[in-house]
């Protein structure tokens, strides 16, 4: 039996799918992954440092500026999602799977696709918020002012993206759905970046059955029981193909 066929079983006979996506899930909607964003940026800082809870409280408008550039602001939200995030939409709607999308992104694009539970770990691009007065911003404000100020008392906002130094909020839930599931799918990610990388180690431990679809090799491929060394979008549309 092929990786791919031994998946297309293990989606058809689980109840509770949970999904772990990276950027790699959004190369195809043209969105580059970390180390190309990475590759980027050429200032002196690192790109944790400058992704950063620390830089965004010392100098907000220099964080705004690389912020702005890596994460190409004028874009965002004009991406589409591609076949990959439409499969896990698919499974939900028309395979009546329950998917718990478990997302390092912050494009976006899960939302957009339909998938209906979506946790954004490292939190989303579509907002900002003041730290000073909790008021909410949309995107459409992020766009149009290069340090964005709080519309309600005028300090600079934060992104609703978890930076560098900040706690992830989602990664009890995260873990618990990962423990919890029939089948726990990793997408497009390199499982670099803690404490996420985490997450499959747990969901083995706790019996779950474990997949990875990557274009390339990880540190953690030991911990899946079947390995897709593929693009997302293609894998995706023959996984479709079989559960037709
Ligand atoms: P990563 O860039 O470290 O790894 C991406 C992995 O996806 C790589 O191993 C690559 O081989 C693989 N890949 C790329 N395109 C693929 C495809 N079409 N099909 C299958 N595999 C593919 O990403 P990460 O592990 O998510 O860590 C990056 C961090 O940067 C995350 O914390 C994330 O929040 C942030 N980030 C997010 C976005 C986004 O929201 N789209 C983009 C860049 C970075």
């Amino acid at each position: 039996m092929t990786a791919l066929d031994q998946l297309a079983d293990d989606i058809r006979n689980a109840h509770h799918i949970a999904v772990l996506s990276g950027a790699g899930m959004s190369t195809e909607s043209g969105i580059p992954d970390f180390r190309s964003a990475n590759g980027l940026f050429t200032g002196n800082r690192s790109f944790a440092d400058v992704v950063s809870i620390d830089y965004f409280m010392d100098d907000a408008a220099g964080f705004w500026a690389a912020f702005r550039e890596i994460f190409k602001i004028k874009l965002a939200g004009g991406y589409q999602p591609n076949a990959g995030h439409a499969f896990l939409a698919d499974l939900e709607k028309n395979h009546g799977k329950r998917v718990s999308v478990l997302t390092q992104n912050i494009d976006g694009l899960h939302h957009k696709a339909g998938s209906d539970e979506v946790l954004e770990m490292h939190g989303s691009l579509m907002g900002a918020t003041c730290l000073f007065c909790h008021t909410p911003h949309d995107l459409a404000w992020v766009q149009q002012h290069d340090v964005p100020r709080c519309r309600s008392c005028g300090m600079v906002i934060k992104p609703d993206v978890v930076l560098y130094g900040e706690a992830v909020p989602l990664i009890e839930p995260a873990f618990e759905l990962a423990t919890q599931a029939d089948l726990l799918i990793v997408m497009g990610s390199s499982l670099e970046v803690g404490p996420v990388n985490m997450i499959p180690l747990e969901a083995r431990r706790a019996g779950v059955q474990t997949a990875l679809i990557n274009l390339s090799e990880t540190r953690l491929d030991h911990a899946f029981d079947v390995r897709i060394e593929a693009g997302i979008g293609d894998t995706c549309r023959r996984l479709g193909d079989l559960l037709a």
